[in-house]
């Protein structure tokens, strides 16, 4: 991957439900330079997702197609579908832009193998399994079904935070924003900073 300019990529993972799609386009919202990574999905869209700017949606066929012509930086199969990043448009997006990527730990792992891509990886944990249950209940946007798998994968998702460089609680969105962005900035900046979990 192509990395030359000094615009940097920020990975944020969190077992589903945390906030962080929430959280991704409050970043992108409130720092133009920032850019979404919109990855390929093979999951059907939302009633308020649009093709093009939440996902691009493509057939299963599609995405093997695109696996097989090598066009993917990662991929994973999660919660039956599959999900990608696509390489072409994350090169020509990182010349102009910082990226944010929302994607799983599994994808976190590929991107990592890339050692002259400068990533910052943060990792979101919900306050309590009782909270996640909630937060999944209440956004309304799945199943029953679908809310007992992502609420089950929890538990799987939860043992890779230490492939992460900083690892936040999100007990009140508003904090938690604040904090990411703190991290953020200074990353841009060059400035270290010594702790590595934020609650
Ligand atoms: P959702 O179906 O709720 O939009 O996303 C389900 C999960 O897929 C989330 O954890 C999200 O971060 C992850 N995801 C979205 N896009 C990608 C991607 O391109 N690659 C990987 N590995 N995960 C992704």
């Amino acid at each position: 991957m192509k990395h030359d300019s000094q615009n940097i990529m920020v990975v944020l993972s969190s077992p589903s439900g945390v906030g962080k799609t929430t959280i991704t386009k409050k970043l992108q919202q409130k720092h133009s330079s920032f850019k979404l990574s919109v990855s390929h999905t093979t999951r059907l869209p939302r009633s308020n997702e649009v093709n093009g700017v939440d996902y691009h949606f493509v057939s299963e066929n599609e995405f093997k197609d695109l696996i097989k012509q090598d066009a993917f930086y990662e991929y994973a199969k999660i919660f039956g579908n599959f999900y990608g990043t696509h390489k072409k448009k994350i090169n020509e997006s990182i010349q102009k832009n910082d990226i944010i990527f929302d994607i799983d730990w599994q994808g976190t792992k590929q991107l990592s193998k890339f050692k002259n891509l400068s990533l910052l990886k943060i990792y979101l944990v919900p306050s309590s399994k009782k909270d996640l249950k909630k937060r999944l209940v209440d956004r309304n946007q799945n199943s029953h079904k679908e809310i007992e798998m992502r609420f089950n994968s929890f538990d799987e998702d939860i043992q890779h935070w230490n492939d992460y460089d900083f690892i936040l609680i999100n007990k009140n969105l508003e904090y938690c924003f604040s904090q990411i962005e703190k991290i953020i900035l200074n990353h841009k900046d060059n400035i270290t900073i010594a702790s590595r979990i934020f609650q």
